[in-house]
């Protein structure tokens, strides 16, 4: 639910949704006749991948580009693949598309690989990254950064979104092996597990911390639960994994347990979808699906101009493909109408001030946004806290100049990043040459 201020002196109240008691079952997307999955790696024309078009591959296989590839996807039919290409993600991540033409025949039901590896870390990293929810087995093997404690989220970080609700609300036993198998897989005890403060456990799960979220945004997202709960705060530019603290959701938790249970790879990935209308659907496909499936099942029609965010309304990205498929850690897809989407303009900041007021992190925005129009993006970490932000969005939503703040703020993060590896390659070529000619010398 959102409410804006009724007059501008107060913040607004942004209230998280509370998963429905008995909430319907999700509407099953069938499994479209052409998957599409990306893959977190480069395609380096200067190698041979082990796959090719024309390639088949089985229900369960590992798919990567490179024999020393780590990055991999799981393929969950049985079929053939018809391209590998490049994929342009936002701020020009680059990724890799297989794109896989299902047999005619197949038959998910006849068609289980088993699943058999210990429940051990090295097998569960190997194998069940890209189950649904994306269980960050990676996060558990870094010597550098040790995890000490889990937080579980049973709460979703945007506004509109009860996805991780769900499992909280309907799957607390599989959630409970999950937890079990977890703590045999990684070793460690301390482990939490977020509920909305309205939301009534049926029973209290043993041996976990219960943190009770506010129900007003952005109480559930990783930086605030971290300050509201466990008194810490995430330094500047770091993670929560630099606290030895790592977040996984309720939906990872389930498939690990189905998983390890059933002895069989997970691909249903649940999401809820929010319609032009603002009406929630909940719903289940296979991981590779293009969204353009769910919306044809849902009778959801996307004409141009009109917006497809993937996530909810404070954080996501717009998508401008309909061929975006379902990932592994997508929660939330809407789909905004044109004459509904929020004016962005380019009026330069009267200062007034609501974003200073609003922001959780203290930041001061009105001016760290002055330094960001203007590209200068080191001076806007080092004088204006531009690495303290947690992309909640909320000085976007109350800015009275419509200035899109936050993705100022995700395109400065991103160049800095860019500006600081660029120098470092510099630094590192001189220190090179410099040692080259001592020994020549
Ligand atoms: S998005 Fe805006 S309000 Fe939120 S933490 Fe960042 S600067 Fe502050
Ligand atoms: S950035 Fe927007 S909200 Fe912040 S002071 Fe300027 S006009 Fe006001």
């Amino acid at each position: 639910m959102i409410k804006r201020a009724f007059i501008g002196l107060t913040a607004p109240r942004l209230e998280y949704d509370l998963v429905e008691p008995d909430p319907k079952v999700p509407e099953t997307i069938p499994i479209p006749p052409r998957l599409i999955l990306l893959l977190n790696e480069r395609l380096d024309s200067t190698k041979e991948t082990i796959l090719k078009k024309g390639s088949m591959v089985k229900n369960g296989d590992r798919l990567c580009l490179y024999r020393d590839s780590t990055e991999y996807v799981l393929s969950p039919v049985n079929g053939t693949i018809t391209s590998i290409a490049s994929y342009t993600g936002d701020l020009g991540t680059y990724s890799t598309y297989f794109i896989i033409e299902k047999e005619p025949l197949y038959d998910e039901k006849k068609t289980v690989t088993e699943f058999t590896s210990p429940v051990e870390i090295d097998p569960a990293n190997r194998f069940l990254r890209a189950l649904p929810g994306s269980p960050p087995f990676n996060a558990f093997m870094n010597p550098d950064k040790k995890i000490q404690t889990i937080v579980i989220t049973g709460t979703d970080e945007d506004l509109l979104s009860d996805t991780h609700q769900y499992f909280l609300a309907n799957h607390l036993d599989e959630m409970n092996q999950g937890i079990k198998i977890l703590k045999q897989i990684t070793g460690i005890d301390q482990i939490a597990l977020t509920i909305p403060e309205k939301f009534k456990l049926p029973e209290q799960p043993e041996g976990l911390q219960i943190f009770k979220i506010s129900s007003l945004y952005p109480g559930a997202i990783p930086e605030m639960i971290i300050k509201d709960h466990l008194n810490k705060v995430v330094p500047a530019g770091g993670k929560p994994e630099d606290l030895g603290i790592c977040f996984i959701s309720s939906e990872a938790v389930v498939s690990i347990a189905r998983a390890y249970k059933g002895k069989k790879f997970i691909y249903d990935k649940l999401i809820s979808v929010i319609d032009k209308e603002g009406t929630k659907t909940m719903v289940r496909a296979i991981l590779g699906t293009p969204i353009h499936r769910i919306f044809r099942q849902l009778n959801i029609t996307a004409s141009e101009k009109d917006r497809i965010v993937i996530g909810g309304p404070m954080k996501g990205l717009a998508s401008y493909t309909l061929y975006q498929p379902v990932l592994p850690d997508m929660d939330t897809i809407m789909i905004q109408d044109k004459k509904d989407i929020s004016h962005v303009s380019d009026y330069p900041c009267i200062n007034c001030g609501k974003c200073v007021k609003v922001c959780p992190a203290h930041i001061p925005v009105n001016l760290l946004v002055r330094f960001l129009e203007a590209g200068l993006y080191e001076e806007s970490a080092d004088s204006y806290d531009l690495e303290s932000c947690i992309e909640c969005g909320m000085c976007a939503y109350v800015c009275t100049a419509e200035i899109p703040i936050l993705q100022y703020i995700r395109l400065g993060r991103h160049e800095l990043l860019k500006i600081r590896s660029d120098r470092e390659d510099s630094d590192r070529e001189d220190s090179d040459r410099e040692e080259e000619e001592a020994a020549n010398a």
